[in-house]
């Protein structure tokens, strides 16, 4: 079941003495949205010219579509779509006018490059400004025509270096939306890089965080949670009234318990299981008002933090 369409193996990049990218070891499966999450100077966008075969490793290999990437540069393009993070158009030229030319470019007989510039340019939402300068377009425009460009060639694999980089919050959604529409609908696989977790989380199938050239986590969210939270999966957020001394150590003495945080009339609770039940009944039955109470669920950017507190490197 499981066919990799992206390996990376042992991959490294230095530049002199420093380090870019470390070792970096990752499969993609084909038609997975996949995240590669980190701050900036992670070295995202290293590995990615590395993937398209635009920058050489200093070892280990990368394979893109069963292509050696390094050694087999012009073939591996011919198969992948690359959105970088500044995306180049013909200013003068409208986005009509960019994705034929991109079309021909690409080899597409006149007939068929008016068809998918037609047809990409509905898929991405431009209809309306087909035929505005692309110098005119607003960043969010300039990624969903740099989208459209992308897929002109139907590729098999599409990698989008931070693609949410300056768009407005409803701009980002929207791409992202559309982003996982395209991987679905045509089993496109997505690598995007970023460092705004909490967008790209709900459209990815998987992510890895990336931290100063090492990969530090592979998993979906909620794996990446359970590995990482494994002693306080569960942390309820409780708000209490007329608390009594000894409340915070009767709750302390419940099995499963790990810890209670306070700061005035709010509790922390930790727990690595579900304990919402008992905790609300000790409350109760100890006489104090309980106010509000919430479980957290974690994020991304929990577990991303956690990280950087810890500065866990595995
Ligand atoms: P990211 O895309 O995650 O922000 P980059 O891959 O651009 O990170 O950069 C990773 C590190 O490698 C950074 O510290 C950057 O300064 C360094 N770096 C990137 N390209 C070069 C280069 N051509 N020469 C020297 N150092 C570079
Ligand atoms: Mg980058």
């Amino acid at each position: 079941m499981l066919d990799p369409i992206i390996e990376l193996q042992d991959l490294t990049k230095k530049y002199d003495q420093f380090i870019a990218v470390n070792r970096l070891s990752l499969s993609i499966q084909k038609g997975e949205v996949f995240g590669l999450l980190g701050p900036n100077g992670a070295g995202k966008s290293t590995t990615i010219l590395m993937m398209l075969g635009l920058s050489e490793p200093t070892s280990g290999s990368v394979r893109v579509c069963g292509i050696n990437s390094t050694r087999e540069p012009i073939l591996v393009k011919q198969k992948v779509g690359y959105l970088p993070d500044d995306v180049g158009f013909y200013e003068d030229l409208t986005g009509y006018e960019n994705l034929i030319y991109t079309a021909e470019l690409n080899r597409l007989s006149k007939e068929e490059a008016i068809r998918r510039a037609k047809e990409l340019l509905a898929r991405v939402g431009l209809s309306d400004a087909a035929d505005k300068k692309a110098g005119a377009y607003s960043r969010g425009m300039r990624q969903r025509l740099g989208l459209a460009d992308v897929l002109i060639k139907q590729p098999e694999v599409i990698i989008l270096d931070e693609p949410t980089l300056g768009i407005d919050p409803a701009g980002v959604k929207e791409l992202l939306q559309l982003i996982q529409r395209l991987s679905r609908d045509e089993g496109i696989t997505v690598l995007l890089s970023s460092h705004h977790l909490h967008q790209v989380q709900q459209i990815c199938d998987r992510v890895g965080i990336f931290v100063q050239g090492r990969l530090l986590a592979v998993g979906d969210v909620s794996a990446l949670s359970r590995q990482l939270f494994a002693e306080d999966l569960f942390i309820l957020e409780v708000g209490v009234k007329q608390l009594s001394p000894d409340l915070i150590e009767q709750l302390m003495q419940i099995d499963d318990v790990t810890s209670v945080k306070q700061n005035n009339e709010l509790l922390f609770i930790s727990c690595s299981r579900d304990l919402t039940g008992e905790i609300a009944e000790t409350i109760v039955r100890s006489g104090a008002r309980l106010t509000y109470l919430n479980q957290k669920q974690y994020g991304l950017d929990e577990i991303y933090h956690r990280y950087f507190e810890r500065g866990e490197v595995k």
